[in-house]
Protein backbone atom coordinates (compact mmCIF):
# COMPACT_ATOMS: atom_id res chain seq x y z
CA UNK A 1 0.00 0.00 0.00
CA UNK A 2 1.43 3.66 -0.96
CA UNK A 3 2.13 5.89 2.02
CA UNK A 4 0.03 8.43 2.82
CA UNK A 5 1.19 12.25 3.08
CA UNK A 6 -0.53 15.09 2.13
CA UNK A 7 -1.04 16.02 -1.74
CA UNK A 8 -1.34 12.76 -1.93
CA UNK A 9 -4.59 10.51 -3.38
CA UNK A 10 -7.01 8.08 -0.27
CA UNK A 11 -9.91 6.52 -1.00
CA UNK A 12 -12.74 8.50 1.28
CA UNK A 13 -16.55 8.59 2.20
CA UNK A 14 -17.49 11.97 1.02
CA UNK A 15 -20.42 13.14 2.93
CA UNK A 16 -21.74 15.47 0.38
CA UNK A 17 -21.41 12.75 -2.84
CA UNK A 18 -22.70 9.99 -0.58
CA UNK A 19 -20.05 7.52 -2.29
CA UNK A 20 -16.86 6.32 -1.43
CA UNK A 21 -14.33 8.69 -3.86
CA UNK A 22 -11.02 9.55 -4.34
CA UNK A 23 -9.65 12.47 -2.09
CA UNK A 24 -6.55 14.75 -1.49
CA UNK A 25 -4.88 14.48 1.38
CA UNK A 26 -4.88 17.89 3.02
CA UNK A 27 -3.66 17.36 6.39
CA UNK A 28 -2.20 14.30 8.23
CA UNK A 29 -3.24 12.86 11.83
CA UNK A 30 -0.69 11.13 12.17
CA UNK A 31 1.72 8.68 9.83
CA UNK A 32 -0.58 6.89 8.84
CA UNK A 33 -3.90 8.45 9.16
CA UNK A 34 -5.50 11.34 6.73
CA UNK A 35 -6.97 13.94 8.77
CA UNK A 36 -8.85 16.41 6.39
CA UNK A 37 -9.00 15.49 2.96
CA UNK A 38 -10.16 17.51 -0.60
CA UNK A 39 -12.86 15.63 -2.37
CA UNK A 40 -11.84 15.42 -6.26
CA UNK A 41 -15.41 15.48 -7.13
CA UNK A 42 -17.70 18.46 -5.20
CA UNK A 43 -13.85 20.17 -4.05
CA UNK A 44 -15.40 20.25 -0.84
CA UNK A 45 -12.89 19.98 2.47
CA UNK A 46 -14.13 17.36 5.24
CA UNK A 47 -12.20 15.22 7.71
CA UNK A 48 -10.98 11.95 6.83
CA UNK A 49 -13.43 9.04 6.63
CA UNK A 50 -12.01 5.45 6.15
CA UNK A 51 -14.90 3.74 3.79
CA UNK A 52 -13.29 0.04 5.13
CA UNK A 53 -14.75 1.30 8.55
CA UNK A 54 -18.69 1.37 8.12
CA UNK A 55 -19.78 2.05 11.42
CA UNK A 56 -22.53 5.13 10.31
CA UNK A 57 -24.01 2.32 8.74
CA UNK A 58 -24.36 -0.16 11.52
CA UNK A 59 -25.68 2.47 13.99
CA UNK A 60 -28.64 3.50 11.74
CA UNK A 61 -29.67 0.11 11.26
CA UNK A 62 -29.48 -0.29 15.06
CA UNK A 63 -31.91 2.93 15.20
CA UNK A 64 -34.48 1.42 12.97
CA UNK A 65 -34.83 -2.11 14.53
CA UNK A 66 -35.10 -0.59 17.84
CA UNK A 67 -37.73 1.84 17.13
CA UNK A 68 -39.89 -1.27 15.38
CA UNK A 69 -39.46 -3.07 18.68
CA UNK A 70 -40.81 -0.53 20.84
CA UNK A 71 -44.34 -0.34 18.67
CA UNK A 72 -46.03 -2.45 20.52
CA UNK A 73 -49.36 -3.39 19.65
CA UNK A 74 -51.67 -2.42 23.32
CA UNK A 75 -52.67 -5.69 25.06
CA UNK A 76 -55.91 -6.27 26.09
CA UNK A 77 -57.36 -5.83 29.26
CA UNK A 78 -59.21 -8.49 30.88
CA UNK A 79 -62.24 -7.10 31.23
CA UNK A 80 -62.17 -7.00 27.17
CA UNK A 81 -60.29 -10.48 26.69
CA UNK A 82 -64.20 -11.80 29.37
CA UNK A 83 -66.63 -9.99 26.96
CA UNK A 84 -65.12 -11.45 23.71
CA UNK A 85 -65.09 -14.66 25.66
CA UNK A 86 -68.62 -14.66 27.02
CA UNK A 87 -69.68 -13.39 23.80
CA UNK A 88 -68.48 -16.05 21.48
CA UNK A 89 -70.26 -18.59 24.02
CA UNK A 90 -73.06 -19.76 23.82
CA UNK A 91 -73.74 -22.85 26.22
CA UNK A 92 -75.26 -22.25 29.74
CA UNK A 93 -72.94 -21.82 32.62
CA UNK A 94 -72.12 -24.77 34.41
CA UNK A 95 -72.64 -24.07 38.29
CA UNK A 96 -68.71 -24.18 39.48
CA UNK A 97 -68.11 -27.09 41.96
CA UNK A 98 -64.78 -28.71 43.60
CA UNK A 99 -65.97 -31.32 42.70
CA UNK A 100 -67.17 -30.47 38.48
CA UNK A 101 -65.11 -31.86 36.02
CA UNK A 102 -64.16 -28.67 33.59
CA UNK A 103 -62.45 -28.74 29.84
CA UNK A 104 -60.69 -25.45 28.32
CA UNK A 105 -63.46 -23.77 26.67
CA UNK A 106 -66.47 -24.37 29.61
CA UNK A 107 -68.65 -21.63 30.50
CA UNK A 108 -68.88 -21.92 34.40
CA UNK A 109 -70.86 -19.99 37.04
CA UNK A 110 -68.70 -19.21 40.58
CA UNK A 111 -70.67 -18.47 43.90
CA UNK A 112 -68.19 -15.75 44.37
CA UNK A 113 -66.59 -14.21 40.70
CA UNK A 114 -69.31 -15.07 38.48
CA UNK A 115 -69.55 -15.82 35.24
CA UNK A 116 -66.11 -17.28 33.54
CA UNK A 117 -64.61 -19.23 31.05
CA UNK A 118 -62.02 -22.02 31.74
CA UNK A 119 -58.92 -20.91 29.76
CA UNK A 120 -56.94 -24.29 30.24
CA UNK A 121 -56.00 -26.92 32.29
CA UNK A 122 -53.07 -26.26 34.64
CA UNK A 123 -53.02 -30.36 35.94
CA UNK A 124 -55.54 -32.92 36.40
CA UNK A 125 -57.25 -31.07 39.84
CA UNK A 126 -56.49 -27.16 38.84
CA UNK A 127 -57.63 -25.53 36.02
CA UNK A 128 -57.48 -21.49 35.07
CA UNK A 129 -60.40 -19.46 34.69
CA UNK A 130 -61.13 -16.25 33.16
CA UNK A 131 -63.33 -13.92 35.18
CA UNK A 132 -64.32 -10.25 34.54
CA UNK A 133 -61.53 -8.46 36.96
CA UNK A 134 -58.78 -11.21 36.17
CA UNK A 135 -57.53 -14.69 35.98
CA UNK A 136 -57.80 -17.15 38.72
CA UNK A 137 -56.74 -20.51 39.06
CA UNK A 138 -59.30 -23.28 40.22
CA UNK A 139 -59.40 -26.36 41.64
CA UNK A 140 -61.68 -29.56 40.46
CA UNK A 141 -62.08 -32.94 40.46
CA UNK A 142 -61.66 -32.77 43.93
ZN1 LIG B 1 -17.54 14.94 -2.66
Amino acid sequence: MAELSVGKEVLSRCNKCKLTLAHTIVTMKDAKTPDKVLCKTCKGTHSFKDPSAPKAKTSVNKVIKSGRASSKRPTESVGELWNKAMSKNTANAKSYSIKGSFITGDLIDHPTFGQGIVEKLIDNNKIEVLFQDDYRTLMHKK
